[in-house]
């Protein structure tokens, strides 16, 4: 059979007693499509260690990733004050039930998550971030988790270090274009890593010393920007 003959474009190939046809299947020549990958301590809920050390009374467990650029250093020095007090998984999860995300966070996610594929990178614990996430709507989150042994945190597993870079560079690898945001230092090397970085209610010391990624303070701003970029 002379297929060329139909004068069709494409490549044809006998597959038993059928004729098919394989489209020419090529990859996108630049992304087109778009991720939001966003911090979530700090940009949609506040942040659970400071909760946990006002409810204690315990100031030392208000040190966070803001202040400590080293997170394995922050974590051991966490578990070493909940150890030393005696504050249990329970407890904890007490405080965490009683927290609710940033006023208009929620309102924020549901519009851009209307738009766009969201997916939240945080470096917080997944036994920390459910109710959270139940009140959020549950969100795709990316994060760690807790080793509790009964009633007590022994310790803590990163699944992965450096996670949330390494999801942004998934991302672009999958071609698609990706706008991060985050409040602080452990966001910075997936802000470098996007295609566009933002910094969202970020402290002074950080928006100092990283004056390359855009400031904000309101969602609508941050929405602004993200319309910016993958709205096209
Ligand atoms: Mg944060």
């Amino acid at each position: 059979m002379d297929i060329n003959a139909r004068g069709t474009a494409g490549t044809y190939f006998l597959s038993g007693v059928h004729l098919v046809k394989t489209v020419s299947v090529t990859n996108a020549l630049e992304p087109n499509q778009g991720i939001v990958a966003l911090d979530v301590e700090g940009v949609l809920i506040p942040e659970i260690w400071i909760a946990v050390a006002e409810h204690t009374g315990i100031a030392d467990l208000k040190r966070t990733t803001r202040e400590e650029p080293d997170y394995d250093k922050l974590m051991v020095g966490r578990l070493e004050i909940l150890r030393t007090h005696g504050l249990t998984m329970s407890l904890i999860e007490q405080v965490i039930s009683e927290l609710k995300p940033l006023a208009g966070a929620k309102e924020f996610l549901d519009s851009i998550r209307s738009k766009y594929q969201v997916i939240l990178l945080s470096d917080t614990f997944e036994q920390f971030a459910r109710p959270f996430m139940r009140q959020l709507g549950m969100p795709t989150v990316f994060c760690h988790r807790l080793i509790v042994k009964g009633d007590v945190i022994e310790d803590y597993e990163l699944r992965q270090v450096n996670q949330k870079q390494r999801a942004v560079e998934a991302f672009r690898s999958l071609n698609y274009r990706v706008v991060a945001a985050g409040d602080s230092y452990n966001d910075t090397t997936m802000l470098a890593a996007a295609t566009k970085g933002y910094l969202f209610r970020a402290p002074k010391n950080v928006i100092a010393e990283f004056p390359e990624y855009p400031a904000f303070t309101t969602y609508q701003e941050l929405e602004g920007a993200i319309d910016a970029v993958l709205g096209k």
